[in-house]
């Protein structure tokens, strides 16, 4: 039951982030962090995953 049934993504308007967590919210835009809606640079732009390997796995949604 630890499944989060995401129907759209959220991405920051600062550095474009796909944000997996709350986002900060400052006028009507979505930021990752404090630090994006204040249009300083941040790492929130790393991905947690550290092996970037050849091949990426598809996730198929069978959506009947
Ligand atoms: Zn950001
Ligand atoms: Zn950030």
């Amino acid at each position: 039951m630890a499944r989060i049934p995401f129907t759209n993504t959220v991405v920051c308007d600062g550095c474009g982030v796909e944000i997996t967590w709350a986002p900060v919210v400052l006028d009507q835009q979505s930021y990752c962090c404090q630090d994006c809606a204040e249009g300083r640079p941040c790492e929130c732009d790393y991905p947690p995953e550290e092996e970037h390997g050849t091949q990426q796995t598809v996730q198929e949604f069978a959506a009947v």
